[in-house]
């Protein structure tokens, strides 16, 4: 089907084939409709899958026909856990919006305010912000949501991850009442749902199934090594395969540094990206990393969320990914679009229950491969498959301590919207998969 018929107007369409974009992706033929038709949207799709111009083609559609911003007050609100992500969908609205006056701002922490403020006043249609800022920004009077028309709710399972859930009910209780709501996640977890409750009334509901993790174009092993052995390990396999780009993840900012020290020691340059750099600093080592100028990119999960890099032929789990969605997440950035990519992990010994837990995940074994000179002084035990943990952990941050615990948010009824929007199920009477 080509985008033309799913209602979009000549310009955004005209857009569309300069980026060379021959037909929708499954998530917009299903979402670009019920967007349009003015209804609330839960839709579970994965990064990869065409989700942004999914929700961000209809809201092009729908507010180049209604009258253009006035100073400070947005139209339509995108929520996004990570300034990445911010910098990520507000490019795509220019892109997609180049043949119309539609303006849009990426609003999040770590640099100055004051361009942002100044934008505001200049006018921005569709803001796209991370949580914190925005309340700030709010609370300053620097933007106003009285105009608002639809909020999106970007990667919400990673937002909740991350503890915004105070925030987000913060905003969703300054935003009027009477607008257009759309979720979008990855994973539609008893988390997100109950976000949804409280904020997106009588949704529509679609899901996309996942890009298979465990498809056959990411070559998924792991390495039994102990934890003091990792970092040798590391410049053992760059050098010995001659690796072109690995994206390395690791748990801590400290960490981070350290092991590209290590890499160095070793005659390897690698760069480090975890929030630990400024704002500046990421933004250039990504777009080095990208370029191909660095060849290894030692990131903190938490840093790299929301990252997008097409072609990336390896990840790296230096430290094994908590928890096991993490580990779907990470491995999918690489095998993209049909190019083959691997994805290794390092494992010792006191990773096993979150080896379970993620081999539970897939439903299958990963391989093992050992590496002369590494099997560990501590061995890993073959996994328990449908392993369930006594004790949930709790995602960490990038110290390694605790990530502020979203608690379940009270089911708190607000009034129905002044335009009740009628349920509808396109989900072919599937439920959503999980992922
Ligand atoms: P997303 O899932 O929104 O992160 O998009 C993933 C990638 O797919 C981005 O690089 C988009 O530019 C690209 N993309 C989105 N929609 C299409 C489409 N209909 N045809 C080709 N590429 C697309």
């Amino acid at each position: 089907m080509p985008f033309s018929k799913l209602g979009l107007c000549d310009p955004i369409v005209k857009a569309l084939a300069e980026l060379n974009y021959a037909s929708p992706t499954p998530i917009q033929e299903k979402a670009i409709p019920v967007v349009l038709s003015g209804e609330n949207l839960i839709a579970a799709a994965q990064t990869g899958t065409g989700k942004t111009a999914s929700f961000v083609l209809p809201i092009l559609e729908m507010l180049r026909k209604g009258e253009t911003q006035r100073k400070k007050r947005i139209r339509a609100l995108v929520l996004v856990p990570t300034r990445e992500l911010a910098i990520q969908v507000s490019k795509s609205v220019e892109q997609y919006a180049k043949h119309l006056s539609l303006t849009t701002l990426a609003m999040y922490g770590g640099v100055d305010e004051k361009p942002q403020k100044q934008k505001l006043i200049e006018g921005v249609d569709i803001l796209v912000a991370t949580p914190g800022r925005l309340l700030d920004m709010h609370s300053q009077k620097a933007v106003y949501f009285e105009e608002l028309e639809i909020l999106v709710m970007d990667e919400a399972d990673r937002m909740l991850d991350m503890g915004f859930i105070e925030s987000i009910n913060k905003i969703v209780e300054r935003l009027p009442e009477d607008r257009q709501n759309l979720l979008f996640s990855a994973t539609l977890s008893n988390k997100v749902r109950d976000l949804a409750k409280t904020a997106v009334h009588n949704p529509v509901e679609i899901a996309i199934a996942a890009r298979d993790a465990s498809k056959p174009n990411i070559e998924q092993w792991l390495i039994t090594v102990d934890k003091d052995m990792k970092s040798s390990l590391l410049s053992h396999l760059i050098q010995e395969n001659d690796w072109d780009q690995a994206l390395i993840f690791i748990e801590t900012k400290h960490g981070a540094a350290k092991l590209v020290s290590q890499l160095e020691k070793r005659g390897i340059t690698a760069e480090a990206f975890h929030s630990g750099r400024s704002q500046d600093v990421r933004a250039k080592v990504l777009a080095d990393f990208v370029a191909g100028d660095v060849k290894y990119l030692v990131a903190t999960g938490v840093a790299a969320r929301g990252i997008d890099i097409d072609e990336l032929p390896r990840v790296i789990n230096y430290d094994l990914p908590f928890p096991a969605d993490e580990y779907i997440h990470r491995i999918g950035r690489t095998g993209r679009a049909g190019a083959p990519g691997e994805a290794i992990s390092f494992v010792s010994k006191d990773n096993f229950k979150n080896l379970c837990m993620i081999e539970s995940r897939l439903g299958h074994l990963i391989e093992r491969r050992e590496v002369e000179g590494f099997a560990p002084r501590k061995p890993v035990p073959i996994s328990i498959l449908n392993y369930v943990p006594k004790h949930k952990r709790e995602p960490q941050d990038e110290e390694g301590s605790r990530l502020k615990q979203d608690k379940p948010s009270s089911p708190r009824r607000k009034p129905a919207p002044r335009h009740r929007r009628k349920p509808a199920n396109h989900t072919d009477g599937k439920k959503p998969s999980r992922d």
